[in-house]
């Protein structure tokens, strides 16, 4: 049971910290520990038929397993520093650019290639939404789809597999000292390594927040964003999506000055249950290919609170209103965006009478019940805003699912090489709280994986 190195997760940020190490440091025996399934067998139970709704699987498989929370996303991998993490910060935007751009290659050589690459530069859409209040941020966007970048996945286990010990089913449960190097148990037993590279993602934060507090890592966490996520006919946002696939739009709020974002937009996709600790949340995906796409485009609408002293729990205030929704509606409510501003709520009949027909199955209800007012405000507020660069957007019909909760997972305290106050011990991709992106974790797996590197060729 001993290892050079040993990777907690096999999300991106865990993968592309095998994959680097097995190409520069062949000679490292490396374990990657994983709590959920391995990827064919990784399998939601909502059929929509039998199971409409999330059963509370443990795992889930949805967000755990190989491939992390990001093996049935969208497979959007965006290039840039604008927005998906803080990296850059850490590591600087040139290597962070670099390494994004390295791991895109490692998808393309991998199932990917032949997959678009959108961007912003020289868009006129950008102007089009400097004229109307909005702002369009910088980026490219590699959209493998969720069909893609599963293939991509696939791909880069079998590779891995002969390189790597997969330990699935097998959470980490401590991690201390010893020696010079660290002890990871599990219930099927306890493992050692040299090094220890913690990727445990956004289902792993509380798990995180435990080691982080036995170790005595230092923490803060001050950040939740809050929103819906929107669901409207494909050819209302057709030329932007057509354009850029993904546009991340800011809007300042003109009666609090708060700022509300664009997040997740999938053109012709479809809404999704997401569940994290038991709390069922909206989330949005769609797929390359065109037999399983929709007539419908979703994207969410967040509104971003921070929190000074002496509160500290911002993740808990964001479950809590995911509680409530939970509460009211039994899990995610769908509301059209005309019952909203009348004040009334949706009930079945409004639901199935709307034009614009949902791609979830959720329960018609209010969310002014749910949502705190000034965030409520602020969306309903941005859905104008969008309206005068992609008429339609306001329409009666538009359909809101909430809770969208983005949680932040807390901020480790980790230095330029991403490593904590213990030598050999990292933190990296999501549970590292520095990023919140497929691509800036990804990125900081490979990061870490030459810092180990480069530690063993001297
Ligand atoms: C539905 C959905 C759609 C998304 N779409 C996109 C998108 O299109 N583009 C984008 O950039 N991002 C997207 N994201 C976010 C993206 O998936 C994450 O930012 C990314 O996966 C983070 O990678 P990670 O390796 O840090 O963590 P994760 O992918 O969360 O992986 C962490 C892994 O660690 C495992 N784990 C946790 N605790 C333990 C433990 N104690 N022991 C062992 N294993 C443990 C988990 O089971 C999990 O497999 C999406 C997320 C979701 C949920």
């Amino acid at each position: 049971m001993q290892y050079d190195v040993i990777i907690i997760g096999a999300g991106p940020g865990g993968i592309f910290s095998a994959y680097e190490l097995s190409q520069l440091a062949p000679q490292l025996k490396i374990l990657v520990l994983e709590e959920g399934n391995p990827l064919d067998k990784r399998k939601c139970p909502i059929d929509g038929k039998t199971v409409k709704s999330c059963i509370g699987c443990q795992p889930c498989s949805i967000m755990n397993g190989f491939g992390g929370a990001g093996a049935f996303s969208d497979g959007k991998y965006n290039i840039t520093n604008a927005f998906g993490g803080t990296l850059y910060e850490y590591i600087g935007k040139e290597t962070a650019t670099e390494l994004m751009k390295y791991v895109d290659s490692i998808n393309l050589s991998h199932g990917g290639e032949g997959t678009k690459l959108y961007t912003t530069a020289n868009s006129q859409i950008k102007t089009l939404c400097l004229q109307n209040g909005l702002h369009l941020l910088d980026a490219s966007v590699r959209h493998l789809g969720t069909d893609i970048n599963y293939v991509v996945l696939e791909n880069l286990y079998n590779e891995l597999k002969e390189k790597v010990d997969f330990r699935f089913r097998c959470p980490a449960d401590a991690v201390r000292r010893e020696g010079e190097g660290y002890a990871v148990s599990t219930a099927a037993g306890e493992f050692t390594g040299r090094y220890c590279v913690i990727s445990a993602g956004r289902s792993g934060s509380k798990w995180m927040e435990k080691v982080c507090r036995e170790m005595g890592i230092p923490t803060h966490s001050n950040r939740v964003d809050i929103g819906v996520r929107v669901e409207l006919p494909a050819e209302v946002f057709a030329h932007l999506t057509d354009e850029l696939y993904e546009s991340k739009i800011i809007y300042r709020t003109e009666k609090y000055g708060d700022l509300v974002r664009t997040f997740c937009m999938n053109p012709k996709g479809a809404v999704v249950n997401e569940n994290t600790n038991g709390i069922v949340t909206v989330n949005g995906h769609s797929y390359e290919d065109p037999a399983k796409q929709t007539k419908n485009t979703n994207f969410a609408l967040l509104v971003a609170k921070h929190f000074s002293e002496p509160f500290k729990d911002s993740n808990g205030y964001g479950e809590s209103i995911a509680r409530l929704s939970n509460m009211l509606g039994g899990g995610v409510i769908v509301q059209r965006f005309g019952d909203l501003v009348r004040g009334r709520r949706s009930n079945p009949d409004r639901i199935r009478e709307s034009f614009t027909e949902p791609t979830l199955h959720a329960t018609p209800g209010d969310l002014s019940l749910v949502i705190p007012k000034r965030i409520l405000d602020g969306i309903i507020e941005m859905i104008y805003a969008l309206d005068k660069i992609a008429p339609g957007t306001a329409n009666d019909d538009t359909l809101l699912y909430g809770v969208e909760v983005k949680f932040y997972n807390m901020e480790v305290a980790i230095d330029e090489n991403l490593e904590t106050m213990y030598d050999g011990l990292y933190a990296i991709g999501d549970c590292s709280g520095i990023t919140h992106s497929l691509s800036h974790a990804s990125a900081s797996g490979v990061y870490v994986a030459r810092r180990i590197a480069e530690k063993e060729s001297v």
